[in-house]
């Protein structure tokens, strides 16, 4: 049997019918990593030793039938945003190549808790900013459909790793999309909860109030399964709410009537932009497959989304700016061989620690926060966000789901450079669920020439039960050819 192609749940199984043990499964991951990462360099840093003891000692948990978290026995990636333990943790980026974080995020505790298995962390644009991991230190990753294929990104290694069989599930982060694009990228399920489901603390700070951590899986309910894990209130993070809803049960059985009588918004701006072709016949199918197992779809305006992109650059760069203050070189982070004084060394260690895309966000941000441009720019950004916000509020009064393909785009070739207002552009789909707080998840269409396009749900804020329902029942109808 072939162990790294097998499900989530089909492991979990599999270790209660005693079909294999947890150990077998990890190291049949180790091996494929060695065997393939080389190659698809997903991983920045693997974890082998704590892997294969905590799987020993979670072969022993189920010998003697204790109780067990739900992750029991789960080989699992973490973005190298997220800190474990003792474990390098880099954010992709020169400025923290040797950096060993002394606590344990939240999100890993919970992981252990939960008696999954860290196998180690992965690629990622540098400090998650970008989305094809081309702006990572280490290099881009590979896409497993293509190799000759980006796999997106920032989140790009948490994706690669597992449609690469390197994990069976993934642990990243989205301020903007960085889930749910490489998910599309990749043909996997990727899901953004609501913000404040899950804690960031120990998550390396992009831009605070857009930042959320989610899951990768091989299916909806893979994924559904890992954030049911992760999900919950922490006291060291105070914007950490919790959840409730990621815990609602569902019935995959009857998926299909999940899709009946719903209502579906599509936004009339998405409707009459011009999208790569392979996309837009995708998103027409996706589209039918709903309305033929009785979704209602209602065609909104929603004018302020035309302002996502550029709202949401002012405002993360805003957010990013002071976020990086602290790489100074000084208390820690990469710090310069050779200095005359602290203003040199704090200049030269961050010139030299930080890539071209972390530095171009860290200079716009500044500008646009200096006292006579934030009245233009800065200020009036928060107001934009605030009506794209109440767009979406009103429009998820009346529609349980807002839908639309996740990326324009297909993924491109590793050695084509697009440039940053180009690939800012691609992310107009992903950005307004980050904006609003709202739940927003990916879904792959069939595959066609090895490819397949996403689909993105979004529903209200901690309405991810009605999201991860009607994602089932969704894949349920493709499963079954309908
Ligand atoms: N691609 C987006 C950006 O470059 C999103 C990044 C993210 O979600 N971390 O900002």
């Amino acid at each position: 049997m072939d162990l790294t192609k097998l499900k989530a749940r089909e492991l979990i199984s599999g270790y209660e019918n005693r079909d294999f043990s947890v150990e077998e499964v990890t190291r049949a991951y180790l091996e494929k990593i060695k065997e393939d990462d080389k190659d698809l360099n997903a991983y920045i840093t693997v974890c082998e030793d704590q892997a294969i003891e905590t799987a020993k000692r979670v072969d022993k948990k189920f010998q003697d039938r204790e109780e067990m978290g739900i992750l029991r026995g789960v080989p699992i990636s973490l973005k190298d945003n997220i800190a474990v333990k003792n474990v390098r943790m880099t954010c992709a980026s020169k400025m923290l190549e040797n950096f060993i974080p002394y606590y344990e995020s939240t999100v890993s505790e919970k992981i252990k808790k939960n008696d999954g298995i860290i196998l180690g962390k992965v690629n990622m644009d540098e400090f998650a900013m970008g989305a094809s991991t081309k702006t990572s230190y280490f290099g881009p990753s590979k896409n497993p459909l293509n190799k000759d294929l980006i796999p997106g990104g920032s989140s790009g290694g948490s994706a690669a790793a597992l449609a690469g069989e390197e994990c069976a599930l993934s642990v990243g982060s989205d301020t903007g999309g960085s889930i749910r694009q490489p998910a599309s990228f990749c043909g996997l399920v990727g899901i953004k909860p609501t913000y404040g489901s899950i804690s960031r603390f120990g998550v390396s700070t992009m831009a605070n109030t857009f930042d959320q951590v989610g899951s990768f899986g091989k299916d909806v309910e893979d994924a559904a399964l890992l954030l049911k894990a992760l999900e919950g209130r922490s006291e060291k993070d105070a914007t950490s709410v919790g959840n409730p809803s990621l815990h609602e049960p569902y019935n995959e059985g009857d998926s299909i009537t999940y899709l009946k009588g719903l209502k579906i918004a599509i936004p009339k701006l998405y409707m009459d932009m011009e999208l790569n072709e392979r996309v837009k016949s995708d998103y027409n199918k996706a589209i039918e497959i709903f309305e033929k197992n009785g979704a209602e779809i209602e065609i909104v305006d929603m004018d302020s989304l035309k302002y996502v992109v550029e709202t949401y650059h002012i405002i993360t760069n805003g957010e990013i700016a002071p976020n990086m203050e602290r790489f100074d070189g000084l208390r820690y982070a990469h710090r310069a061989k050779e200095y005359s004084n602290y203003e040199e060394m704090f200049s030269k260690s961050r010139a030299e620690g930080f890539g071209e895309e972390v530095k171009r966000r860290i200079m716009i941000g500044t500008h646009i926060l200096s006292l006579e441009f934030a009245k233009d720019y800065y200020y009036k950004a928060l107001k934009v966000r605030n009506m794209i916000k109440r767009d979406m509020e009103n429009v998820l009064k009346n529609n349980q789901l807002i839908l639309c393909p996740t990326s324009p785009i297909l993924p491109y070739r590793i050695e084509e450079n697009i440039s940053p207002v180009e690939m800012y552009k691609a992310d107009l789909f992903t950005i307004p669920a980050n904006m609003a707080g709202c739940p927003s998840m990916s879904i792959p269409m069939p595959k066609i020439d090895g490819l397949s396009v996403g689909i993105e749900l979004t529903a209200n804020r901690f309405k991810d039960d009605e999201m991860i329902k009607a994602a089932l029942g969704f894949e349920r109808s493709i499963n079954n050819g309908i």
